[in-house]
């Protein structure tokens, strides 16, 4: 039998659920499915950080430089997978040609545009859902260990500042007396107020799943959608492991796997990748940082959790399928502690890897055509972008005018 919903929004991570629930607050019967379970995906193991001051493409020419010497170190920042290289270079090809002046300055200006009002729409969510205990807006710290590095921090910050991305470059004491368990060879950084994090991922898929289900929302986990068509009415429906639905509008927010959920529905070959990327979480590690701390010479991140520290980073290009490699998670040690004044305990510590849904030009797919709604390719900014997405869907799903220009994520950009 087929079952019927105002809109069905396909995937549970934190874009499709932080949707879900905005869109089940306006009224409208919402079912949320997912083919694992709610917040299992890339939102499961991320860093945690409400990153709004990352405002360039992943790729740029500066990194090309440096990228096969990444490359030659197995555990380095950067590793390919070369069986994988043949699939991944139409990707690849397009992520390059991406880093040109002119697209690269769009990608720029459109990232600075949603991060910036990404901000406002975490302060909104936050205080709707009552997750004061749980997302912290406290800020962030960029941190540089050698001259050279903190001279570009430097030219860095005030960039930012020109163009309203808020930050204040400090010099060592002032960053060690804001995270005293940093170690002398940290040498200055940049604070970064208007961003935050999230201490607990897990309770917070948990606590907006509970809101969405009060508000009367329905869910489904252990449910992959395998097929979607049209129907002459122009509902959607769609085909799933537990049987057949209808929806009036159907929202796709599978991130890394959505490529396949697009061309279900349209003629187009979205240019999605997944950057796979790695955690290491120290549980003895509580309350040794009170902020998270990037390093711009190591390229990772260490986030303060309620459950003990947690490292991530590097990017890996070896697709959806290949297994994890977790030495890599593992390397995160040994990789964060000189950054610290005292060594750290790596005793219970458990190791992840997850999907980052990666465009080739690192802006999302927020657009709509016909029943279809499109909400995935977030890349290394899922969670900062998912309360702005979640506003900027309920406006399309609701015919309302879109609180920034949203053309700018068009899935018609890749015809
Ligand atoms: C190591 C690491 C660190 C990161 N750190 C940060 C950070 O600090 N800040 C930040 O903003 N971002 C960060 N990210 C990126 C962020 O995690 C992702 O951008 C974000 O989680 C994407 O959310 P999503 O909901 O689109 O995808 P996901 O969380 O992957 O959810 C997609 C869901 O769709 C479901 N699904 C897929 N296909 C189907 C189907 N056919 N049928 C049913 N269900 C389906 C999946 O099971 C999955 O649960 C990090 C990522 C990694 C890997």
């Amino acid at each position: 039998m087929e079952r019927k919903y105002s809109v069905i929004v396909i995937g549970g991570g934190i874009v499709g659920l932080s949707i879900a629930l905005t869109i089940q607050a306006t009224g409208k019967a919402v079912l949320l499915l997912d083919k694992d379970e709610i917040g299992s995906g890339a939102s499961f193991g991320n860093a945690g950080h409400i990153a709004t001051e990352q405002v360039f493409p992943i790729a740029d020419l500066s990194v090309l430089k440096s990228i096969p010497k990444m490359l030659l170190d197995p555990l380095g920042p950067l590793r390919l997978d070369w069986r994988y290289l043949l699939p991944l270079m139409p990707w690849l090809l397009k992520l390059v040609g991406n880093m040109r002046h002119k697209p690269f300055t769009h990608i720029h200006q459109a990232l600075t545009t949603l991060n910036s009002a990404a901000f406002d729409a975490w302060l909104t969510f936050t205080q709707k859902w009552q997750l004061d205990d749980l997302v912290k807006i406290e800020g962030s710290l960029l941190v540089a260990e050698n001259s050279a590095t903190f001279d570009k921090l430097g030219q860095h910050s005030d960039y930012l500042n020109g163009i309203g991305v808020q930050n204040q470059l400090i010099g060592q004491a002032e960053l060690l007396k804001r995270e005293p368990a940093l170690s002398s060879s940290q040498i200055g950084g940049i604070f970064y107020p208007h961003t935050g994090h999230v201490i607990n991922l897990v309770e917070l898929h948990e606590k907006l799943t509970q809101a969405f289900i009060q508000a009367g929302g329905a869910v489904l986990t252990q449910c992959e959608v395998t097929a979607i068509a049209s129907t002459s009415n122009k509902d959607a429906v769609l085909t799933t492991t537990q049987g057949t639905f209808s929806g009036q509008k159907v929202v796709i927010a599978g991130g890394a796997f959505s490529k396949s959920l697009v061309k279900m529905v349209s003629r187009i070959n979205v240019p999605l990748e997944t950057e796979r990327g790695y955690h290491l979480m120290l549980p003895q590690e509580y309350g040794r940082l009170k902020i998270p701390v990037s390093s711009m010479d190591r390229r990772f991140i260490m986030t303060p959790m309620s459950g003990g520290l947690r490292l991530a980073g590097t990017v890996e290009y070896a697709g959806l399928k290949r297994p994890a490699n977790m030495q890599r998670a593992r390397h995160l040690l040994p990789l964060a502690e000189p950054m610290l004044n005292e060594p750290l305990n790596s005793y219970q510590a458990t190791q992840w890897m997850g999907f980052r849904p990666s465009t080739s030009d690192s802006l999302p797919v927020i657009d709509h055509k016909g029943p279809y709604i499109f909400a995935f390719g977030h890349q290394h900014l899922g969670l900062t972008q998912a309360a702005i997405t979640a506003e900027l869907v309920n406006c399309l799903i609701h015919e309302q005018p879109t609180p920034i220009d949203c053309s700018l994520f068009s899935i018609e950009r890749f015809l």
